[in-house]
This record gives C-alpha cells, sequence and structure tokens, in this order.
C-alpha cells in the first residue's frame, strides 16, 4: 500500500493586502466597521440623544457595506475576525463623523470624537476639520 502525502495542504498563506472599497488604499490595520461601532456606542455613552440617533443610522449604513462585492475580497478584522466589511476603518470614521455634522453634534463632541478614534492608518490627518484649537 503506498500513501501519498499532500505536500500543498500546508500552503504557506500569502501576505495579501485587499484595498478599501471606497478609498482604494490597502487596508492595513483592519478593524471592522462593525467593531468601531461597538466602539463608537462605547464613547457615545455620555450623549445619550447623539447615541440613540447614530446608532440608528450607523445599523442602516453597515447593512449597504458590502453588498456588492458581497463581502468577498475583504480582508479579516483583527478584532472580530470576520470577513464582511471590506472599507478601512478611516473611511469609516469619515463616514461617521458626516453623520455627526447631519446630527448637529458641537465642535467639542466632534474633536472629542475625532482624539478617540485617531487611528494612525497612514492616511491624510483629519487636520482639514474645521477644529478649534482651544
Ligand atoms: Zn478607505
Ligand atoms: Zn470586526
Amino acid at each position: 500500500m503506498k500513501e501519498e502525502i499532500d505536500c500543498f495542504s500546508q500552503a504557506n498563506k500569502k501576505d495579501i493586502f485587499y484595498e478599501c472599497e471606497i478609498c482604494h488604499e490597502p487596508i492595513s490595520n483592519p478593524i471592522c466597521p462593525r467593531c468601531l461601532t461597538y466602539e463608537i456606542g462605547i464613547w457615545a455613552t455620555l450623549y445619550p440623544n447623539i447615541r440613540r440617533e447614530l446608532l440608528n443610522r450607523l445599523k442602516k449604513y453597515l447593512k449597504t457595506i458590502g453588498k456588492e462585492s458581497g463581502g468577498l475580497g475583504s480582508v479579516q478584522c483583527i478584532r472580530c475576525n470576520k470577513k464582511e466589511m471590506p472599507i478601512c476603518a478611516y473611511c469609516f470614521i469619515n463616514y461617521v463623523l458626516t453623520e455627526l455634522e447631519d446630527i448637529g453634534v458641537n465642535k467639542i463632541i466632534k474633536k472629542e470624537f475625532l482624539q478617540f478614534f485617531n487611528y494612525d492608518l497612514g492616511h491624510t490627518p483629519y487636520s482639514y476639520l474645521p477644529l478649534p484649537l482651544s
């Protein structure tokens, strides 16, 4: 009896860079929007009214992410290990900012939000935003 061993079953995994669906930058620090939404929920507990409104909007938005690609090619989130959200944290935080503006939060809360979620992703810093320095 001759037994064949499959040499390829343990092929090395390649380092693959996935592109963000929105900015087309490689996703190098993958935290999925679902995990970020969870953290935003924690941050926003100080502001119950904003929290309720913002999380409603983000839940709707989460349902639309990755629909086109069906989640294929998504990078694995380092927190929840799921692969379903092919957009980077930077783009998602940017989206959250536009929602915060839409809700009409004041600049102090916006600035606090940015300090909380200012991940170093190698993108353009958020400094273009009209935030007060004092
Ligand atoms: Zn992006
Ligand atoms: Zn996740």
